[in-house]
């Protein structure tokens, strides 16, 4: 995204409210949502809200357009996934209006939010805030239609799954806002999925970069490249529930983030696949030219690794499943041109990620998270470890009972005041 220009502001402190699925679900929660961003600018702010579709609706849209073709094109996907938001726009800005305030509601081709063209995951490169500025200087609320942008060819496009955070996010880096608020079904980002395991502690806040890194790793409670945009423009985000006046987490830099705590939390990707194709010849050409295979896929690709034995080599990934479908025409052309002599696919893993500072450090943490799982039979494979994070591949039926063991294990007590690996030398080698 290229940097911002910001418009002069009003005074008035600016606030973006974003409102996921479940909070628009219907029209009486609709209506709350109008009371909450009146509320909001009633108290002397302008107010900016952003919205996602009504709870199912863009799984029902995409599920219609995979009835009409198994694998749909992507422009037209994003045609049809856009119009989820166009309904929770206009009612929302409706809702506001029958409470009696000013609104205008706007789709993202109206702003225009422009991005690139790579439908159905769109990166957004600019955001024209001239008519956002205009409403909030009649005194409206400007409605915007989260999760969708417009190519530089008028393409309508959308921004991956859980996008409306990422247009909330960006519209408060190019608005100046003074905070976005993620309104969303859980009170703030916990320390586990709190649907997953009921002892998830909500953190008070979070450094960006563990946000990220939880994030990206599958806590779908913030879409990743809201964490990005967030990082890069110093956007305070609060992550806080529609259904509470209870203060949520506050995800910040570093240095604003109120509790020290050396780990943050776990996160979990589902429906994984693990690649691995052995037999390839070692030599540094083809190496690189099995990077730009894999670059050419433009797939997200985890857990990479690249292992010598004796002439041979062999390489293993990880990727959602469903991204494996899309690449195996890729992946063949990868596997004939490296003339690899065995490839093996396993599907239905999970990949399960502890996020904390210093993980690499400290050799307990990786010690302690395959000690523990075995204690219950729990095998884990593939383990890689960077300085804030470890992950590791687990069967997929095993993922929710990995995630309890190893938030019993390293999350259970309110800071983590002792260093890890202090902890782990307490609770033993039994
Ligand atoms: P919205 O529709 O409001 O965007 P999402 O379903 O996208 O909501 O994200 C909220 C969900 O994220 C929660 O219901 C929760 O199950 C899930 N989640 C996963 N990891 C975490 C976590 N660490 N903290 C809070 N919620 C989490
Ligand atoms: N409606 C979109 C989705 O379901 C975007 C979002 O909710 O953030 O993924
Ligand atoms: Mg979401």
């Amino acid at each position: 995204m290229r940097a911002f220009e910001q418009f002069p502001r009003s005074g008035r402190p600016l606030m973006v409210k974003k409102f996921g699925g479940t909070s628009v679900a219907d029209v009486e929660r609709i209506r709350k949502v109008a009371r909450l961003a009146l509320e909001s600018q009633r108290a002397g702010n302008d107010v900016v809200v952003v919205v996602s579709a009504m709870s199912g609706e863009t799984n029902r849209l995409l599920g219609l357009a995979h009835q009409m073709l198994s694998r749909p094109d992507a422009r037209e996907l994003d045609v049809i996934a856009a119009t989820g938001e166009q309904v929770s726009t206009a009612l929302t800005s409706m809702a506001i209006q029958s409470e009696g305030g000013q609104s205008c509601s706007f789709l993202g081709h109206q702003l225009p939010l422009r991005t690139d063209s790579a439908f159905t995951r769109a990166r957004i490169h600019q955001v024209e805030q001239e008519r956002i500025r205009k409403a909030l200087a009649r005194g409206q609320i400007a409605v915007v239609a989260g999760f969708q942008g417009v190519d530089s060819d008028d393409n309508i496009t959308t921004l991956g799954r859980g996008g409306s955070d990422t247009t909330a996010v960006a519209l408060a880096a190019a608005l100046g806002a003074d905070v976005c608020e993620i309104y969303t079904d859980v009170e703030g980002v916990y320390t586990v999925d709190p649907r997953v395991c009921a002892s998830g502690r909500k953190l008070k806040s979070i450094p960006y970069e563990e946000m990220l890194e939880l994030a990206s790793l599958g806590a779908k409670v913030l879409q990743v490249r809201s964490v990005e945009i967030a990082m890069k423009y110093e956007v305070p985000v609060h992550v806080r529930s529609t259904f509470s006046e209870e203060e949520g987490t506050w995800v910040v830099s570093r240095e604003k983030t109120f509790e020290s705590r050396v780990l943050a939390g776990l996160a979990c990707e589902r429906n994984q696949a693990r690649v691995e194709i052995s037999g390839i010849e070692h030599h540094p050409g083809r190496v690189a030219e099995l990077m730009e295979l894999l670059a050419q896929m433009n797939t997200s690709v985890d857990l990479l690794r690249h292992c010598r034995e004796d002439v041979h080599a062999s390489l293993a990934f990880t990727l959602a499943e469903e991204e494996l479908l899309r690449a195996r025409p890729s992946l063949e052309q990868l596997v004939e041109r490296m003339g690899a002599s065995r490839v093996h696919v396993s599907a239905g893993l999970a990949k399960v990620s502890l996020v904390g500072i210093g993980i690499r450090s400290d050799p307990w943490i990786a010690a302690r998270v395959c000690r523990s799982l075995a204690r219950h039979g729990i095998g884990v494979s593939d383990l890689a470890v960077n300085e804030l994070r470890i992950s590791g591949l687990v069967e997929g039926n095993h993922a929710d009972e990995a995630l309890r063991i190893l938030h019993e294990a390293f999350l259970l007590a309110p800071t983590d005041a002792a260093e890890p690996s202090a902890a782990y030398a307490e609770g033993g080698l039994q």
